[in-house]
């Protein structure tokens, strides 16, 4: 498997350049969705780390419309890439979270714009219906869709402590429905959850890579500002990575990750008004820089350590 853009993993970017033949910029936007974690409908309260802007404060501004979003954030874009074409990003709260007639009023003003090559759909996987799922399956059909799945961990016991509402075998449900509408399905994965050795995560890595999701994404916990994270981290409740051994885990981690998945994300963006720890992680170009060095000086890259038939 040749790698593009020199790294040593299957990148999206490089990913999107093969398929588009062009750089391809994904473009986040908040459509007011809420949580059935947040608004008590499974839970109250939502998972422990999410912000108050619902894990979208890099989003567009939930009070203008789809369209003026995206004007908005990938005119910045086009001045840094000229010839790029854009992917439409719901990240903010659950964004399968309402009637199939909303989602479709919704969808469909992003799948009308013009220089749009995909859309992306962040969801629970509690949270896709059978009416939904044929809609998704419908776009999946006109466009390039990427269903991403918000799991952290594949253990229940994670699952418990961080509030998140529902159970691997909740995702395993959701993933194999995606699937079989051949609907590509993003797995989110979160290194350093409280309680959580370091041999867990990588168990988590390893049983989501045998399942070949299209991607994953992979990030450190962010402890952010005004969540319970934050309460039980200042109460010494768990730790944070230093730098090194975060980057240290993600090698290990890429080396038992299939060739095929493509890497989404290998680190996070806590936005920095509202991050308390890791505060290293605010150099996302320092981890991303500090990754390749060191597949580099082990020799590895991307899968090395699986057995491939
Ligand atoms: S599922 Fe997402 S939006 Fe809902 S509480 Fe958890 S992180 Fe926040």
């Amino acid at each position: 498997m040749m790698y593009l853009n020199n790294k040593r993993y299957n990148t999206f970017d490089g990913y999107l350049k093969s398929r588009f033949g062009c750089k391809v910029a994904k473009i986040p936007l908040n459509a007011g969705f809420s949580c059935p974690n947040r608004d008590g409908t499974k839970g109250y309260g939502g998972c422990i780390y999410c912000s108050p802007m619902a894990s979208g404060d890099f989003a567009g501004d939930k009070n203008k419309s789809i369209r003026e979003q995206f004007d908005e954030i990938s005119s910045a874009m086009r001045k840094k890439w000229h010839d790029a074409k854009f992917m439409p990003y719901f990240q903010a709260g659950t964004n399968t979270y309402a009637p199939v007639s909303r989602l479709r009023e919704i969808y469909e003003q992003a799948l009308e714009i013009e220089d749009i090559v995909g859309i992306s759909i962040a969801t629970r996987p509690d949270c896709i219906p059978d009416d939904v799922l044929r809609y998704l399956a419908e776009i999946s059909g006109r466009t390039f869709l990427t269903v991403e799945l918000g799991l952290q961990s594949i253990f229940d016991s994670t699952g418990k402590t961080i509030n998140r509402g529902t159970d691997f075998s909740d995702f395993l449900k959701c993933f194999y429905r995606l699937k079989e509408h051949d609907i590509p399905v993003c797995v989110h994965l979160i290194n350093g959850l409280p309680g959580e050795s370091r041999e867990m995560m990588l168990e988590s890595v390893r049983r989501i890579s045998e399942l070949m999701p299209h991607s994953i994404k992979l990030h450190m916990l962010h402890v952010l500002k005004d969540t319970k994270c934050a309460e039980m981290y200042e109460k010494g409740e768990f730790s944070v990575f230093e730098k090194d051994q975060y980057i240290s885990l993600v090698c290990d981690e890429l080396e038992i990750i299939h060739p095929d998945i493509v890497i989404q994300r290998i680190t996070g963006d806590g936005s920095r008004e509202n991050l308390i720890a890791p505060l290293w992680s605010i150099k996302k170009f320092d981890v991303l820089n500090g990754v390749d060095r060191e597949l580099l000086r082990r020799g590895s890259y991307q899968g090395c350590k699986l057995t491939l038939s």
